[in-house]
């Protein structure tokens, strides 16, 4: 495991948006950066989910959360301009983005892959960070530092069979980490930009991946915690353009 042992409110007073925060990897980042101190903003397509982690924050007596319901498969530029607004009037700036929500898509070869499937991954797990970021960028500029992650995979770096759009949309993940890690050093500089390789962790997308493996031999989503406090925290403050495992 990332050998990392983050200070209690290392996230005091920071603004920090997790996508996909319902659910598996998301659900336990979120939780993690308000405990330490964040207030954290929670997107994603399951209200029901999201009001869940909203609960368990409050319960916890952490900094209150924020709940944005949306699907970033057919999530439109007023969505986007909408959260920026939000976020705007409410806090003023924002600290950090972590890109985590993903869809596994079909396990099929290329040559068998639908394409209207395949645009459907390449959307959630690409297109929609773009834009997310371009809505937000100016958000983050306002803050002294700010972090950017992406989330990757092992199919992001050496690709499988049958591992098709998910793999593809993994390596343009990889791609995009480098390209806003250069771009912004130049014109941001407050802001850095990393991805992290979770590696296999026992949530709900790695049993439809592996529906034959024992859940119970895999860390956790919580035991992955450390590398993603770290990457949001001022102790990787020169770490840019970088794509780090969890594990
Ligand atoms: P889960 O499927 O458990 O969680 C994914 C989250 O993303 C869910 O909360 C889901 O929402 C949300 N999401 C999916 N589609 C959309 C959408 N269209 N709009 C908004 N939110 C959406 O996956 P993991 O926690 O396992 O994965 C988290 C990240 O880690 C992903 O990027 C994945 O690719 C990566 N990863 C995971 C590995 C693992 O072993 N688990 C290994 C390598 C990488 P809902 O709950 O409503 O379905």
């Amino acid at each position: 495991m990332f050998d990392y042992q983050a200070p209690s409110q290392l996230l005091k007073d920071k603004i920090i948006l997790v996508t996909g925060a319902g659910d598996g990897i998301g659900k336990a980042a979120a939780i993690t950066y308000a405990q330490h101190g964040a207030t954290v903003i929670l997107l994603g397509r399951t209200t029901k989910k999201l009001e869940a982690v909203y609960d368990h924050i409050e319960k916890q007596h952490y900094p209150q959360a924020a709940i944005v319901p949306l699907n970033l498969d057919g999530a439109a530029e007023h969505d986007y301009i909408e959260l920026a607004n939000t976020i705007k009037s409410e806090f003023g700036h924002l600290d950090g983005i972590l890109h985590n929500a993903s869809l596994l898509g079909e396990r099929t070869s290329l040559a068998n892959c639908d394409p209207t499937l395949f645009e459907q991954v390449m959307r959630v797990n690409v297109t929609s960070q773009l834009v997310l970021n371009q809505a937000l960028l100016p958000l983050m500029q306002k803050a002294e530092h700010a972090s950017i992650i992406f989330t990757t995979s092992g199919v992001g770096r050496k690709a499988k069979a049958n591992w098709g759009a998910y793999a593809i949309s993994k390596f343009a993940t990889e791609a995009m980490t480098q390209l806003f890690a250069s771009e912004l050093a130049e014109h941001a500089p407050n802001i850095r930009t990393n991805a992290i390789n979770p590696g296999a962790t026992r949530t709900s997308m790695r049993a439809s991946a592996y529906p034959d493996e024992d859940p119970n031999s895999l860390p956790t989503a919580e035991d992955i915690m450390p590398i993603y406090l770290y990457l949001m925290g001022k102790d990787s403050l020169t770490v840019n353009g970088k794509s780090l495992d969890a594990q």
